[in-house]
């Protein structure tokens, strides 16, 4: 019966036509979180920035019967999401989901986005928490509950910006581990950026993607791909400055490879604006604020006949599992759900990297398991 509440129904007088569908087992009782922080296993430098430490927030929906896991982590310079604004924003949403149906979702995540602005990484979390708990409580799988358009999607696994001879001895590795996509950062130097790329199309037969995290101009973009269309390339994420959109577009119709939009779409509304100007969207739940509105994201994509990746942060296999139901719910193009090989613990269980892609070993909700952390 529950099934009607996943096709958008946020409407109060749902339950003047069915008024049996009220269900008292479906109702949230508890809502905890806590503070995570994991050190990486080195420092991750991208054009945005170096990290040397995992951050982020763990959050539990309870009903009676079940409970569901959600994760948020912040990224300021993208989402503007800080460890302190997503404690605050739990606080507000607590008394928001107490007494509500879980598995109305729509409804829920309707409230909790109109409650406060952005801070997409905090809804994210109780979204993700919600498909867990519904998708445990009916013993199904979310990417089945979303469509199941996918059993398995390669995943990218990425090497940050390093010197050359460092980045070159990693892809080596990365392929020797049964990586089939690498992801290059890059972005802070053009020439050493075409070098740094010959250099690791020399050594691997590996789809190469890259990423420059709007690290570039205009001109150094439609440089530096050209310069590199002959090592044949996945495609360019994010080149330019994410406000450049009218750039985007004029770099698209100069090079040879396809352009994917990351910092430069967060949300359905700006989908909207990036139609005809890229060839794809990246689509992260800690940016769109949880699956529900990435659904709407997705289905404008697929209209537009862009292509659509699913993308994380540095997230651990909770996060890496929710990216990984929706993109094979929704049947995305391209996966790069590889945050959580960078975190030196994992606090959940039942998500590994095998023949290429993500496989989630659970056969409920997001089919990862809470281990080893005080909210378990
Ligand atoms: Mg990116």
């Amino acid at each position: 019966m529950g099934y009607i509440f996943f096709l958008g129904t946020d409407h109060e007088k749902i339950n003047l036509y069915f008024p049996e569908m009220h269900d008292p087992s479906m109702e949230i009782i508890r809502v905890k979180w806590m503070p995570l922080h994991i050190p990486l296993k080195k420092p991750f430098k991208i054009a945005l920035g170096t990290t040397t430490n995992y951050s982020g927030y763990i959050l539990k929906i309870c009903t009676a019967r079940v409970c569901g896991y959600g994760e948020a982590v912040p990224s300021p310079k993208i989402t503007g999401d800080t460890m302190e604004s997503i404690e605050k924003a739990f606080r507000i949403f607590k008394p928001l989901l107490l007494g509500e149906e879980a598995h109305k979702i729509g409804w829920i995540m309707n409230k909790i986005y109109r409650a406060i602005p952005n801070n997409t990484a905090a809804k994210a979390a109780v979204d993700m928490a919600l498909y867990d708990l519904v998708g445990s409580y009916w013993r199904v799988r979310v990417s089945d509950i979303l469509g199941g358009e996918k059993e398995k999607v390669d995943t990218s696994v990425t090497i940050g910006i390093t010197s050359i001879e460092d980045a070159v001895k990693q892809a080596i590795e990365l392929t020797n581990l049964g990586a089939r996509v690498l992801k290059v950062k890059i972005g802070l130097n053009p020439d050493e950026d075409i070098k740094r790329i010959k250099e690791i199309r020399n050594v691997t037969d590996a789809r190469i993607r890259i990423d420059a995290n709007q690290g570039y101009s205009l001109n150094q973009a439609i440089r530096v791909l050209k310069s590199i269309e002959k090592y044949n390339i996945e495609f360019a994420e994010q080149p330019l400055p994410k406000d450049r959109i009218d750039d985007l577009k004029t770099l698209r119709e100069s090079v040879g490879v396809p352009i994917i939009a990351d910092e430069s779409v967060h949300n359905a509304k700006d989908v909207l604006k990036l139609i005809g100007k890229v060839d794809g969207i990246n689509i992260k739940l800690m940016k769109s604020g949880g699956i529900y509105e990435a659904l709407k994201m997705a289905s404008i994509a697929k209209a537009a006949e862009m292509k659509i990746m699913v993308g994380c942060m540095v997230e651990t296999k909770l996060g890496i599992a929710a990216g990984q139901n929706f993109a094979l719910g929704i049947g995305a193009d391209y996966a790069d759900l590889d945050g959580y090989m960078d975190i030196t613990r994992q606090p959940f269980i039942g998500l590994e990297f095998k023949d290429g892609g993500n496989i989630v070993e659970g056969e409920r909700g997001l089919g990862v398991e809470c281990r080893n952390i005080s909210i378990c």
